[in-house]
């Protein structure tokens, strides 16, 4: 059987640190880049006779996460010691939950070719990071940075409704997004402060029994995501055919190669002993504070899409780039108030403002105008009162300077030319002095039209009012 005989499953597990300011079980801080081994105390060392205090916020963010996921949050979560050995994780146990985790049974909403897909979330826990061992670090000895040790993290896990590898990546940008609008986390894959592993297995079509799965390790970008789950789909296929069976094991994406390889199978997997952590009381999360937390969840990505659409009449082509960052979509709400055709505001964003910030590398919260100042401009544009190329000059030195836009138009002299009598004495001015190429007009030479209204925008230095121009030339043509 081919490929297309068969039905790949796939389920993701994302691990995404939270954005606190301290650690989950300590006060050390979470900054990224420190000295190694600056950020640690006693507690993320691991020294005996310690004891862990919760984060709240940790707690706080989860509980955010979970009801953005549409998830039931647990009243009363347990923690779990999971039991290994690593040289990078100094207790020699991880504190994470197990059964009875914060959040779960939720769902994210995706698009596919087919339409929006629901995928179903098992469930969200928290944990502590483990730290960091650098091989090789110059003297071929390997070292080890406890500073992530201890940073909390969230996994969510989904259940294998996925089916093929662009459903995982779209799966993974949706969890990304919402994670981010949330704050609860940076999105970053390169750096690894959003994580994800995939679960593949294979089946014959029409199969309602999932194939065994492997586990897939080191995707960090969404385009590694996508050839991993497609190497392993060909990989195990293959498997199946030449009559073998798919071994349960974790498989490592080789970036440079472009294939999985075994890293440990199912006899090797720890067993990892998992049993409740005595020295952290189970976490209760009050009905009001699941409460508060509900009422003070932001607008998520997709709402704000459908709303961008709806309210301001956009293309979804326009209105999935202004949702993008919430900062962004914030900034375009901010000029709505300022300027009605919504459309041409966003083809300012999308042209204009989004080349502006990306050449100067500013963030938008740097930006030195206002959303009036811009609403103003764009009006002045509308009225006439300035070319639309001239326009983006205009909005070019707003960028830079700040200033108002009536003030860089007065100085820069970019007015456009609107009076009817200054164009006409200039088109006149032309006509006279070009006699031939009017009867070269009137004889049917049409092209000679646009000769016309290039010299009349070169005498006035292209500040005439191009619809004006064309009219009084018009007339005075005899069309
Ligand atoms: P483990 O601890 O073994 O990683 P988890 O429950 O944390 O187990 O994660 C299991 C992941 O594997 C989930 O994302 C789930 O959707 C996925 N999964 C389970 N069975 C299959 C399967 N047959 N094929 C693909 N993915 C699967
Ligand atoms: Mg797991
Ligand atoms: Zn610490």
């Amino acid at each position: 059987m081919p490929v297309s005989d068969f039905q790949p499953v796939i389920g993701l597990e994302v691990h995404a640190q939270l954005l606190t300011q301290s650690k989950i079980f300590c006060g050390c801080s979470t900054a990224f880049g420190a000295e190694p081994n600056r950020n640690t105390c006693p507690v993320c060392l691991g020294m005996p006779g310690v004891l862990p205090v919760l984060n709240q916020r940790v707690a706080e963010f989860a509980v955010r996460t979970g009801l953005a996921l549409e998830c039931t949050i647990r009243p009363t979560s347990v923690w779990s010691r999971k039991n290994y050995f690593y040289p990078d994780l100094p207790k020699g146990y991880q504190i994470t939950q197990f059964d009875q985790p914060i959040c779960e049974h939720g769902r994210l909403v995706i698009d596919t070719p087919l339409g929006e897909k629901v995928i179903r979330i098992l469930r969200i826990h928290m944990e502590e990071d483990a730290g960091k061992s650098v091989h090789d670090a110059g003297g071929g000895q390997s070292l080890v940075d406890l500073n992530r040790a201890g940073v909390p993290l969230l996994e969510i896990v989904s259940q294998p409704d996925l089916r093929d590898a662009d459903e995982a990546v779209e799966y993974l940008k949706a969890m990304r997004d919402v994670l981010v609008y949330l704050g609860v986390n940076d999105g970053n894959l390169e750096e690894g402060s959003f994580r994800c592993d995939a679960n593949v297995s294979v089946m014959p079509k029409g199969s309602t029994t999932f194939g065994q799965r492997c586990e897939l390790k080191n995707l960090n970008s969404f385009r590694f995501l996508k050839q991993a789950i497609e190497y392993e789909i060909a990989r195990q296929v293959d498997v199946i055919e030449s009559g073998g069976k798919v071994v349960q094991e974790t498989r490592l994406w080789d970036v440079s190669k472009g294939v999985t390889r075994s890293m440990r199978s199912k006899e090797e997997a720890h067993d990892y002993r998992y049993f409740p952590e005595p020295d952290l009381p189970p976490l209760h999360v009050s009905a009001e504070a699941i409460d508060a937390a509900a009422q003070a969840l932001p607008e998520l990505p997709r709402a704000k899409l459908q709303r961008f659409t709806s309210q301001y009449g956009l293309p979804a082509y326009d209105a999935r780039i202004l949702t993008a960052e919430r900062p962004l979509a914030d900034y375009f709400e901010a000029c709505a108030g300022h300027y009605k055709d919504y459309k041409k505001l966003s083809n300012w964003f999308l042209g204009e403002l989004m080349r502006l910030l990306k050449e100067e590398g500013t963030p938008l919260s740097a930006l030195r105008f206002t959303p009036a100042q811009l609403g103003a401009l764009l009006g002045a544009v509308d009225q006439g009162t300035v070319s639309a190329n001239a326009g983006k000059d205009v909005l070019g030195e707003m960028f830079r300077t700040g200033k108002a836009p009536a003030d860089i138009i007065a100085e820069k002299g970019l007015a456009q030319v609107s009076d009817t009598g200054a164009i006409e004495a200039v088109v006149d001015d032309i006509l006279a002095k070009n006699a031939g190429e009017i009867e070269k007009y009137r004889a049917g030479k049409k092209q000679v039209f646009g000769f016309f209204v290039g010299q009349v925008m070169r005498a006035m230095k292209g500040k005439g009012n191009p619809a004006l121009v064309n009219e009084l030339l018009k007339k005075k043509l005899g069309d």
